[in-house]
Protein backbone atom coordinates (compact mmCIF):
# COMPACT_ATOMS: atom_id res chain seq x y z
CA UNK A 1 0.00 0.00 0.00
CA UNK A 2 1.34 3.24 -1.14
CA UNK A 3 1.15 6.43 0.79
CA UNK A 4 1.84 4.73 4.95
CA UNK A 5 3.81 7.24 7.37
CA UNK A 6 5.87 5.25 9.36
CA UNK A 7 5.18 8.21 12.47
CA UNK A 8 1.58 8.48 11.99
CA UNK A 9 -0.66 9.91 14.40
CA UNK A 10 -4.26 10.56 15.93
CA UNK A 11 -4.71 13.56 17.23
CA UNK A 12 -8.32 14.67 19.31
CA UNK A 13 -10.32 12.85 16.34
CA UNK A 14 -7.56 13.46 13.05
CA UNK A 15 -5.05 11.44 11.64
CA UNK A 16 -2.22 13.06 10.16
CA UNK A 17 1.86 12.96 10.01
CA UNK A 18 3.55 12.67 13.55
CA UNK A 19 5.43 15.89 12.44
CA UNK A 20 2.06 17.85 11.54
CA UNK A 21 0.52 17.42 15.64
CA UNK A 22 -0.14 20.52 17.36
CA UNK A 23 -0.73 20.80 20.86
CA UNK A 24 -1.58 24.12 22.82
CA UNK A 25 0.76 25.76 25.04
CA UNK A 26 -1.44 25.58 28.18
CA UNK A 27 -2.51 21.88 27.49
CA UNK A 28 -1.69 20.53 31.01
CA UNK A 29 0.14 17.53 30.20
CA UNK A 30 2.60 20.36 28.59
CA UNK A 31 2.76 22.69 31.64
CA UNK A 32 1.40 20.46 34.47
CA UNK A 33 2.48 16.74 33.51
CA UNK A 34 -1.49 16.61 34.27
CA UNK A 35 -1.84 13.14 31.89
CA UNK A 36 -1.34 9.56 31.38
CA UNK A 37 0.23 7.29 28.77
CA UNK A 38 0.49 3.73 27.43
CA UNK A 39 3.27 2.07 24.98
CA UNK A 40 1.94 -0.74 23.30
CA UNK A 41 4.09 -3.12 20.88
CA UNK A 42 3.61 -3.90 17.61
CA UNK A 43 4.72 -7.30 16.25
CA UNK A 44 4.31 -8.81 13.02
CA UNK A 45 2.16 -6.02 12.54
CA UNK A 46 -0.35 -6.74 15.27
CA UNK A 47 -0.76 -4.91 18.40
CA UNK A 48 0.18 -7.44 21.87
CA UNK A 49 -1.70 -7.20 24.49
CA UNK A 50 -3.87 -3.78 23.38
CA UNK A 51 -6.58 -4.85 25.36
CA UNK A 52 -4.44 -4.93 28.71
CA UNK A 53 -2.82 -1.81 27.38
CA UNK A 54 -6.09 0.07 27.57
CA UNK A 55 -7.39 -1.25 30.59
CA UNK A 56 -4.44 0.04 32.54
CA UNK A 57 -5.31 3.08 30.71
CA UNK A 58 -8.28 3.82 31.80
CA UNK A 59 -7.76 2.55 35.23
CA UNK A 60 -4.99 5.20 35.36
CA UNK A 61 -8.05 8.04 34.03
CA UNK A 62 -9.84 6.85 36.76
CA UNK A 63 -7.03 7.12 39.25
CA UNK A 64 -6.27 10.94 38.05
CA UNK A 65 -10.28 11.38 38.21
CA UNK A 66 -10.61 12.01 34.56
CA UNK A 67 -13.72 9.07 34.06
CA UNK A 68 -15.36 9.17 30.56
CA UNK A 69 -12.32 11.15 29.08
CA UNK A 70 -11.68 8.46 26.26
CA UNK A 71 -16.15 9.05 25.75
CA UNK A 72 -15.47 10.12 22.09
CA UNK A 73 -12.27 8.36 21.13
CA UNK A 74 -12.81 4.54 20.90
CA UNK A 75 -8.84 3.88 21.19
CA UNK A 76 -9.87 0.28 20.35
CA UNK A 77 -10.81 1.22 16.77
CA UNK A 78 -8.17 4.38 16.61
CA UNK A 79 -4.83 2.07 17.12
CA UNK A 80 -5.70 -0.38 14.46
CA UNK A 81 -6.25 2.30 11.77
CA UNK A 82 -3.32 3.93 13.07
CA UNK A 83 -1.14 0.88 12.39
CA UNK A 84 -2.98 0.76 8.96
CA UNK A 85 -2.12 3.96 8.14
CA UNK A 86 1.47 3.11 9.29
CA UNK A 87 2.32 0.28 7.68
CA UNK A 88 4.37 -0.78 10.89
CA UNK A 89 5.04 -4.04 11.58
CA UNK A 90 7.64 -3.93 14.25
CA UNK A 91 7.73 -0.81 16.55
CA UNK A 92 5.10 0.46 19.40
CA UNK A 93 2.29 2.80 19.58
CA UNK A 94 2.39 5.78 22.56
CA UNK A 95 -0.76 6.77 23.53
CA UNK A 96 -1.08 9.57 25.56
CA UNK A 97 -4.29 11.45 27.45
CA UNK A 98 -3.87 14.77 29.37
CA UNK A 99 -6.36 16.74 30.89
CA UNK A 100 -6.57 19.52 28.03
CA UNK A 101 -5.95 23.08 27.85
CA UNK A 102 -7.57 25.79 30.18
CA UNK A 103 -5.87 28.56 31.60
CA UNK A 104 -2.90 27.69 34.04
CA UNK A 105 -4.18 26.61 37.34
CA UNK A 106 -3.48 24.08 39.66
CA UNK A 107 -7.22 22.41 40.31
CA UNK A 108 -9.00 21.29 37.61
CA UNK A 109 -10.65 23.51 35.32
CA UNK A 110 -14.33 23.67 35.01
CA UNK A 111 -14.73 23.06 32.14
CA UNK A 112 -11.96 20.48 30.20
CA UNK A 113 -11.95 18.29 27.13
CA UNK A 114 -9.20 15.66 27.26
CA UNK A 115 -5.92 16.00 24.92
CA UNK A 116 -6.22 12.30 23.07
CA UNK A 117 -2.80 11.53 21.21
CA UNK A 118 -1.71 8.25 20.13
CA UNK A 119 1.40 7.36 17.08
CA UNK A 120 3.16 4.65 15.73
CA UNK A 121 7.10 4.48 16.02
CA UNK A 122 8.77 1.55 14.32
CA UNK A 123 11.38 -0.08 16.14
CA UNK A 124 13.57 -3.09 15.44
CA UNK A 125 13.15 -6.27 18.65
CA UNK A 126 16.46 -6.56 20.37
CA UNK A 127 18.52 -8.48 18.47
CA UNK A 128 20.15 -11.63 19.85
CA UNK A 129 23.32 -11.07 20.35
CA UNK A 130 22.10 -7.79 22.44
CA UNK A 131 19.98 -10.17 24.53
CA UNK A 132 22.54 -12.61 25.51
CA UNK A 133 25.05 -9.77 26.38
CA UNK A 134 22.20 -8.42 28.97
CA UNK A 135 22.35 -5.10 30.72
CA UNK A 136 23.95 -3.45 33.79
CA UNK A 137 21.79 -1.52 36.01
CA UNK A 138 22.69 1.67 37.97
CA UNK A 139 21.06 2.12 41.58
CA UNK A 140 19.82 5.33 42.39
CA UNK A 141 17.21 6.75 45.11
CA UNK A 142 13.37 6.57 44.46
CA UNK A 143 12.80 10.40 44.73
CA UNK A 144 9.95 10.05 43.17
CA UNK A 145 6.22 10.45 44.28
CA UNK A 146 4.36 8.13 45.84
CA UNK A 147 1.69 6.80 43.13
CA UNK A 148 4.42 5.03 40.51
CA UNK A 149 1.34 2.49 39.83
CA UNK A 150 -0.08 5.14 37.84
CA UNK A 151 1.47 5.49 34.38
CA UNK A 152 1.80 9.24 34.46
CA UNK A 153 3.36 11.42 32.22
CA UNK A 154 5.53 12.72 35.12
CA UNK A 155 8.69 11.58 34.55
CA UNK A 156 11.06 13.50 35.58
CA UNK A 157 12.18 11.04 38.57
CA UNK A 158 12.84 8.52 35.89
CA UNK A 159 14.85 11.29 33.57
CA UNK A 160 16.94 11.92 36.34
CA UNK A 161 17.27 8.50 37.15
CA UNK A 162 18.38 7.00 33.87
CA UNK A 163 20.46 10.26 32.70
CA UNK A 164 22.85 9.66 36.31
CA UNK A 165 22.66 5.74 34.93
CA UNK A 166 23.86 6.19 32.19
CA UNK A 167 26.61 8.98 33.05
CA UNK A 168 27.83 5.80 34.82
CA UNK A 169 27.98 3.85 31.78
CA UNK A 170 24.70 1.78 32.77
CA UNK A 171 21.93 1.11 30.42
CA UNK A 172 19.04 0.85 32.81
CA UNK A 173 18.46 2.97 36.56
CA UNK A 174 17.62 0.64 39.41
CA UNK A 175 15.44 2.58 42.02
CA UNK A 176 16.09 1.60 45.62
CA UNK A 177 13.86 2.76 47.99
CA UNK A 178 13.50 3.21 52.06
CA UNK A 179 15.23 0.42 53.55
CA UNK A 180 17.50 0.00 50.45
CA UNK A 181 14.36 -2.15 48.79
CA UNK A 182 14.32 -2.08 45.27
CA UNK A 183 11.16 -1.26 43.67
CA UNK A 184 11.61 -1.13 39.82
CA UNK A 185 13.86 0.02 36.74
CA UNK A 186 14.08 3.24 35.28
CA UNK A 187 11.49 2.27 32.85
CA UNK A 188 11.23 -1.49 33.58
CA UNK A 189 10.39 -4.08 36.23
CA UNK A 190 13.17 -5.91 38.12
CA UNK A 191 13.10 -9.89 38.88
CA UNK A 192 15.65 -11.81 40.80
CA UNK A 193 16.47 -15.16 41.37
CA UNK A 194 17.14 -16.82 45.35
CA UNK A 195 17.30 -20.02 45.96
CA UNK A 196 15.26 -21.14 42.10
CA UNK A 197 12.45 -18.89 43.17
CA UNK A 198 11.63 -15.96 41.07
CA UNK A 199 11.37 -12.62 43.17
CA UNK A 200 9.26 -9.28 42.02
CA UNK A 201 8.66 -6.44 43.90
CA UNK A 202 4.26 -6.52 44.97
CA UNK A 203 2.46 -4.70 42.74
CA UNK A 204 1.49 -1.81 45.12
CA UNK A 205 1.63 1.80 44.43
CA UNK A 206 5.67 1.89 44.52
CA UNK A 207 5.52 0.31 41.57
CA UNK A 208 4.46 0.21 37.66
CA UNK A 209 2.42 -3.02 37.48
CA UNK A 210 4.18 -3.78 33.99
CA UNK A 211 2.31 -5.61 31.47
CA UNK A 212 5.11 -7.73 30.75
CA UNK A 213 5.67 -8.30 34.21
CA UNK A 214 2.30 -9.98 34.30
CA UNK A 215 2.52 -11.88 31.35
CA UNK A 216 5.74 -12.98 32.61
CA UNK A 217 4.43 -14.28 36.13
CA UNK A 218 1.27 -16.13 34.26
CA UNK A 219 4.32 -17.89 32.02
CA UNK A 220 6.61 -18.89 35.10
CA UNK A 221 3.40 -20.22 36.37
CA UNK A 222 3.31 -22.75 33.01
CA UNK A 223 6.25 -23.49 32.95
CA UNK A 224 6.49 -24.45 36.66
CA UNK A 225 8.83 -21.92 37.99
CA UNK A 226 7.84 -19.69 41.08
CA UNK A 227 7.21 -16.41 41.00
CA UNK A 228 7.03 -14.88 44.60
CA UNK A 229 5.87 -10.79 44.89
CA UNK A 230 7.83 -9.82 47.30
CA UNK A 231 10.60 -6.85 48.42
CA UNK A 232 14.10 -7.43 48.32
CA UNK A 233 17.38 -5.02 48.54
CA UNK A 234 20.23 -3.76 46.77
CA UNK A 235 22.27 -6.00 49.06
CA UNK A 236 20.23 -9.33 48.26
CA UNK A 237 19.87 -8.49 44.76
CA UNK A 238 24.16 -8.17 44.46
CA UNK A 239 23.86 -11.36 45.84
CA UNK A 240 21.11 -13.06 43.45
CA UNK A 241 21.64 -16.29 41.62
CA UNK A 242 20.09 -13.93 38.08
CA UNK A 243 18.23 -11.00 37.83
CA UNK A 244 16.15 -9.75 34.52
CA UNK A 245 14.33 -6.70 33.62
CA UNK A 246 10.83 -6.29 31.84
CA UNK A 247 9.13 -3.82 29.62
CA UNK A 248 7.15 -3.87 26.65
CA UNK A 249 9.72 -2.64 24.40
CA UNK A 250 12.59 -4.77 25.41
CA UNK A 251 10.68 -7.80 26.60
CA UNK A 252 13.39 -9.71 28.96
CA UNK A 253 17.04 -7.66 29.54
CA UNK A 254 19.28 -10.09 31.63
CA UNK A 255 20.77 -8.11 33.92
CA UNK A 256 24.46 -8.72 34.09
CA UNK A 257 25.91 -6.21 35.87
CA UNK A 258 25.09 -3.77 39.44
CA UNK A 259 26.34 -0.48 40.33
CA UNK A 260 29.66 -1.61 37.54
CA UNK A 261 30.07 -5.04 39.35
CA UNK A 262 29.36 -8.02 38.02
CA UNK A 263 25.86 -10.05 38.63
CA UNK A 264 25.46 -13.77 38.71
CA UNK A 265 28.72 -14.51 36.84
CA UNK A 266 28.33 -11.54 34.74
CA UNK A 267 25.96 -13.83 31.91
CA UNK A 268 22.16 -14.44 31.62
CA UNK A 269 21.12 -17.88 34.14
CA UNK A 270 18.62 -21.00 32.95
CA UNK A 271 15.82 -18.93 35.10
CA UNK A 272 16.12 -15.84 33.02
CA UNK A 273 16.80 -17.62 29.61
CA UNK A 274 13.71 -19.82 30.13
CA UNK A 275 11.15 -16.95 30.72
CA UNK A 276 13.17 -15.08 27.93
CA UNK A 277 12.25 -18.03 25.80
CA UNK A 278 8.28 -18.28 26.69
CA UNK A 279 8.16 -14.54 26.17
CA UNK A 280 9.81 -14.49 22.87
CA UNK A 281 7.07 -17.52 21.85
CA UNK A 282 4.15 -16.00 23.37
CA UNK A 283 4.98 -12.71 21.29
CA UNK A 284 5.76 -14.47 18.08
CA UNK A 285 2.14 -16.47 18.49
CA UNK A 286 -0.12 -13.35 19.38
CA UNK A 287 1.83 -12.00 15.76
CA UNK A 288 1.28 -15.22 13.90
CA UNK A 289 5.18 -15.05 13.53
CA UNK A 290 7.07 -18.61 13.25
CA UNK A 291 8.29 -19.38 16.94
CA UNK A 292 12.06 -17.27 17.81
CA UNK A 293 15.47 -19.61 18.00
CA UNK A 294 15.47 -20.28 21.63
CA UNK A 295 17.95 -19.14 23.63
CA UNK A 296 18.45 -21.45 26.39
CA UNK A 297 21.72 -23.56 26.01
CA UNK A 298 20.65 -26.93 26.48
N1 LIG B 1 8.05 0.40 35.36
C1 LIG B 1 8.17 1.64 34.87
C2 LIG B 1 8.52 2.76 35.78
C3 LIG B 1 7.98 1.88 33.49
O1 LIG B 1 8.08 3.12 32.99
C4 LIG B 1 7.70 0.78 32.63
C5 LIG B 1 7.52 0.94 31.15
N2 LIG B 1 6.74 2.02 30.79
C6 LIG B 1 7.57 -0.50 33.20
C7 LIG B 1 7.76 -0.65 34.58
C8 LIG B 1 7.25 -1.71 32.35
O2 LIG B 1 5.89 -1.72 32.03
P1 LIG B 1 5.34 -2.45 30.72
O3 LIG B 1 5.77 -3.88 30.80
O4 LIG B 1 3.87 -2.29 30.80
O5 LIG B 1 5.95 -1.75 29.55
Amino acid sequence: MSGQVPEMLYLDGEFMPLTEGRVGVEDRGFQLGDGVYEVVRIAGGKLIWLDDHLDRLRWSLGEIRMVGALRDHVLGVVIPRLLQLSGVGEGTVYVQVTRGAAPRDFPFPPETRATVLAYTRPLEPSPVDAILAGVTVHPVDDIRWARCDIKSTNLLGAVLAKQTARDAGAQEALFVGAGRVVREGGSSNVFAVFGGEVWTHPADARILNGITRRHIVELAAGLGIAVVEREFTLEELEAAEECFLTSTSRDVMPVVGVGGRPLAGGRPGPVTLALTDALRAEIARLAGLPAPALLRRA
